[in-house]
This record gives C-alpha cells, sequence and structure tokens, in this order.
C-alpha cells in the first residue's frame, strides 16, 4: 500500500557523518572536542525504529566548569570585537546552516522522528532567518542599544521538540549582543547541536563563544548552579522551569523561562470552517502535537460544532503516520518510548474520566509496527476540569469542547494555569479583534496559528514561563543596563541662566 509514496529523503551524508564520531561525541569546549568515548555516556537513538544512532557524553562537574571557563575567557574579545564583526560571524552561521540545510534537516529528523517535510521546509529555514535577523541587530546594536551592555556568560538549556530551531532562539540573540553561550541540548536529541558546532567552528565562529556541553538533567543542573554562568535561559517543562527558579533565587543570575501550554483553538459560528480545520491540523497535528504553543484545546461555537468535528474527523482518515523520512507522511514518531507511554496514559484518563477518545478507523493498525508511533487522536465530552483539559499532553492528542456566546468562549479559554498562545477562527474581523486582547496568551493568532517570525517576541504568561526570544524584545533579555558610573554624559552641560531682565 506504500508504493505510491515518494523514496525516502536520502540518509547517506547523515550516516557518513555520523560515522566520523562512531567511537562517541564529546563535548565541544573552547573550539574543540572533549571527552568522546568516555564511560560516561548515554545513547541518542532514532525513535522510529528505536536503534541508537550515536553515543554521547554524559557532561561532568569538570566538563561544565571547562565550558564556563571557555566561555568567560571569551567573552571580553567578543563583546570588544564590536557589533559589526559579531554580525559578519552571525551571516556566515546563517549561510552555513543554509549550505547544509538538507543534512542539518535529516540528522533533526532521524534524531527526533519529525517529517523531512517539516524540517526541510520549516525548522531549518527558520533557523537561517534567526542568525540573518540577530546578525541585523549586532550591526545596529551600537546606536539601538547605547545604554546597554550584554549579560555576560549564558547559560542555555534547551528541549527536544525542536532542537536545532531552539537552539537557534538561544545562541542567535545572546551571541549577537556580545554575550558567550555554554548550551545543554536536550538528552533525546543533541545531535542537530553538536553538527552545529562543527559548521560554526567551520565558520570561524572564535574559540570558547559557543560551548556544548550534552547531558541529562543531571548536566543541566551543574550549569543552573554554576556561579560562573551570569544568565540563564531555559526552554522546557513547567516543572523543571519551577525548579530552576527555584535553585536561581537569590543568586543575582539573571533568568528567562519558556515552557509549557494548553493553548486554547477558539472557532466562532461564522469562521470559514474548513480553514479552520487545516488550521487545527497544523495546531496539533504538527511535530506529532509536540509543541509547546499546540492549539491543544479545541472551543468551537455550539451552532457549528457537530458540523465541524464532522469535517475534522473526515480530515483526520487522511492524515499519514509513518517513516520521518518519508516525504510523504503527516506524521512521524514520538520522540522517545517515555514520551509515547505519558501520551498513552493520558489519553487513558480521559476515557476513564468519561470522554470519547477517536481515533480514524484503522488509524492505529497503519501506524509502522516498530519504533514509537502514536495515531492522531480526538477527545470528546470531558468536563473543563478534566485531567486532558487541564494537563500538558504533548503528543497528537486534541481535546475539545463548545461555547455559546463570545464571553463564554474568553472565559473556558482563560481557565488554564498556561497562558502561552491562541488562536481565535472568525470571518468578523471586529469579534477576533474584541476577543484577542481579552484572551490571556503571549502570543494571539487570528485566523492562523504558529506563524513564528524572528522579528516577533514570542513567550508566555502564567505558568508558561516570561521572558521573550525575538525582535527587539528578545535582544533585551540578552542585555543588562550600563551602569551609572559608566555613561557617557547625553547632553552638554546645562547652561547657567541669565539674570532676569530688571
Ligand atoms: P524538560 O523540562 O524535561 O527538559 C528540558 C531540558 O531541561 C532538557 O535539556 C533537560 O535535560 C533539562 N533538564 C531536566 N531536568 C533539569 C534540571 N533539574 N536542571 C536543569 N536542566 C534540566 O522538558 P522536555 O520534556 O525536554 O520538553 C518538553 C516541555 O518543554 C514541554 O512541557 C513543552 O511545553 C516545553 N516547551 C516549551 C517551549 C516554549 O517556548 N515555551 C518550547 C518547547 C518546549
Amino acid at each position: 500500500t506504500m508504493d505510491y509514496a515518494p523514496a525516502p529523503e536520502g540518509s547517506g551524508e547523515a550516516k557518513a557523518w555520523l560515522a566520523t564520531h562512531a567511537a562517541g561525541f564529546g563535548h565541544f569546549i573552547n573550539g574543540a572536542w572533549v571527552g568522546a568515548g568516555r564511560a560516561e555516556s548515554f545513547s541518542s537513538n532514532d525513535p522510529s525504529t528505536g536503534k541508537r544512532l550515536a553515543r554521547i557524553a554524559q557532561g561532568s562537574q569538570a566538563d561544565v566548569d571547562a565550558a564556563v571557563a571557555a566561555a568567560r575567557a571569551a567573552q571580553g574579545p567578543w563583546a570588544a570585537a564590536g557589533g559589526a564583526v559579531r554580525a559578519r560571524h552571525l551571516y556566515a552561521l546563517a549561510r552555513m546552516v543554509q549550505r547544509h540545510a538538507r543534512l542539518l534537516a535529516v540528522v533533526e529528523s532521524m534524531d527526533n522522528g519529525k517529517p523531512i517535510r517539516e524540517t526541510r521546509d520549516i525548522d531549518v529555514p527558520l533557523v537561517a532567518r534567526h542568525f540573518y535577523h540577530h546578525a541585523g541587530w549586532a550591526q545596529v546594536q551600537a546606536t539601538e542599544f547605547a545604554d546597554q551592555r550584554p549579560v555576560g556568560v549564558v547559560g542555555q538549556i534547551i528541549p527536544w521538540n525542536f532542537p536545532l530551531l531552539m537552539l537557534a532562539w538561544k545562541i542567535a540573540p545572546a551571541l549577537a549582543l556580545g554575550n558567550t553561550v555554554v548550551l545543554k541540548p536536550a538528552e533525546y536529541t543533541p545531535l542537530s547541536a553538536l553538527l552545529f558546532a562543527e559548521l560554526a567552528a567551520a565558520a570561524g565562529l572564535p574559540a570558547g563563544v559557543l560551548n556544548i556541553v550534552t547531558g541529562d538533567g543531571t548536566t543541566g543542573a551543574l550549569l543552573v548552579d554554576h556561579p560562573g554562568v551570569d544568565k540563564l535561559a531555559f526552554t522546557g517543562s513547567t516543572e523543571v522551569g519551577r525548579l530552576i527558579r527555584e535553585r536561581t533565587a537569590g543568586s543575582g543570575k539573571a533568568l528567562t523561562l519558556e515552557l509549557g501550554g494548553k493553548s486554547p483553538f477558539i472557532v466562532f459560528d461564522d469562521a470559514d470552517l474548513d480553514a479552520a480545520v487545516e488550521g487545527v491540523v497544523d495546531a496539533i497535528w504538527f511535530n506529532q502535537g509536540q509543541v509547546c504553543c499546540a492549539g491543544s484545546r479545541l472551543l468551537v461555537q455550539e451552532g457549528v460544532a457537530e458540523r465541524f468535528i464532522g469535517k475534522l474527523k473526515r480530515r483526520m482518515a487522511a492524515l499519514r503516520v509513518g517513516a520521518p523520512l518519508d516525504k510523504a507522511i503527516d506524521m512521524g514518531a514520538i520522540v522517545a518510548p517515555e514520551q509515547l507511554a505519558r501520551i498513552r496514559a493520558l489519553v487513558a484518563t480521559a476515557a476513564a474520566e468519561g470522554g470519547t477518545v477517536y481515533q480514524a478507523p484503522g488509524a492505529e493498525a497503519a501506524c509502522p509496527g516498530e519504533g514509537c508511533f502514536y495515531p492522531p487522536t480526538l477527545i470528546t465530552g470531558v468536563q473543563p476540569g478534566a485531567t486532558v483539559v487541564r494537563e500538558e499532553i504533548f503528543g497528537p492528542v486534541l481535546v475539545t469542547g463548545s461555547f455559546r456566546t463570545p464571553d463564554e468562549a474568553v472565559m473556558l479559554a482563560n481557565n488554564s494555569r498556561y497562558g502561552l498562545s491562541a488562536s481565535v477562527w472568525s470571518e468578523n474581523i471586529g469579534l477576533a479583534l474584541d476577543i484577542a486582547p481579552k484572551l490571556v496568551a503571549g502570543v494571539v493568532w487570528v485566523n492562523a496559528t504558529n506563524l513564528f517570525d524572528a522579528a516577533v517576541g514570542f513567550g508566555g504568561t502564567r505558568e508558561s514561563g516570561f521572558g521573550r526570544e525575538g525582535g527587539r524584545e528578545g535582544c533585551y533579555e540578552y542585555l543588562k543596563p550600563i551602569a551609572w558610573d559608566e555613561r557617557p554624559l547625553r547632553s552638554a552641560p546645562v547652561a547657567t541662566p541669565a539674570a532676569p531682565a530688571a
């Protein structure tokens, strides 16, 4: 039944690259590989097969110390080099990403399980765009941020759902504005960060400016606690975000947190329903639903609810789950067995709490036999207080509810401990623009979803975290005001007023 599928994207180049690190990857510290082949290591697997792709070093206290020391030594010269020089480095990184786009996309899809169409057409182009955009900020830093200085050495900890894109969101603004970085990728998906480090070195990025230390949460905790770190930027779960906030309290370290979400997707009865159905597909089945801003709570106005759910179910039947490198699939693999087990457990909770779980007929059986796969899933008939309405599932599972009035839509949408994003669908722009500012969310999309732009700040409120990434707002997260005694005198001394005429 798969004969009509185009050939999988070639993985030859990616396998050849992995073979150059067959003895295991080390950390990238001060421009060199450190600790490859040590006993303290773990494997990074292909979630669509369960097979090991590479051995990865587990970062120790000594590794984190070395990385922070390298970043500290590099920071002064990097800041002193000036915005124009840093801009040239960021342009070079952007060009490098574009030149190796195909390899980066394949490595990312192999390590994470996401469809090659997404990594190729969305993730990697957005990565390049992020470096180009921030090259521009470096270029104009001296005038645009004249009263600001770099924060210094930044520790950055990222999740596995958009490994390379989250790396770009973190390091592009940090480096552009004169900071140096120690970044820890997620343990499920370290490969694209390690490949990026290699490309950055080839592009001539000075040693110590970017350091990558791999490892699990214990390595992350060493970075959080390190006294040589001036600022921490974290993207990941709300649970770990809370821990990091506690551990950095009183330390003087600056902190930004990008955490979880349970974002509402609101469809009014005058919406273009077919467009809204495509919006839902993008909101909850893009990246297997492993998206912090996934539109995971569908709220449909009562008059069109039945018709809308009918259309959605028909659309679900056409979604194909399969091998990540197959260009014809809509959904790839879930990142790891533990995540798959978590999704299954939450769906079971929905059923136990009285919900109806729907998957297109044969959808489960159509998933590949081995590897971590889960079909598009729709849950109806749950109360607003049900576990699956409150908890982030971080998988391809949509929870639905309905509302009568715009006020009720706002009330239900805001009935969450999170506040990351929201999506509003209506042909009445007056209604959409009335609703949008009432929604508690860092970003609200109207008749759209998952729009990301390097020039626009992204981030959350409530338990979705604080701080923004992207654009001018994001730049301020990597700057601090110049101390008063360093400030240049900005205007001529005030002249003594002439004596009033008698
Ligand atoms: P996670 O919090 O378990 O892990 C994230 C990172 O933190 C990993 O690199 C991990 O090794 C590290 N880590 C774990 N324990 C740590 C500790 N005690 N100290 C320091 N570092 C530690 O999250 P995850 O499962 O990798 O990612 C999924 C979560 O990330 C979801 O909840 C999702 O909503 C969220 N997310 C948010 C955004 C956003 O922009 N708001 C983006 C992507 C993902």
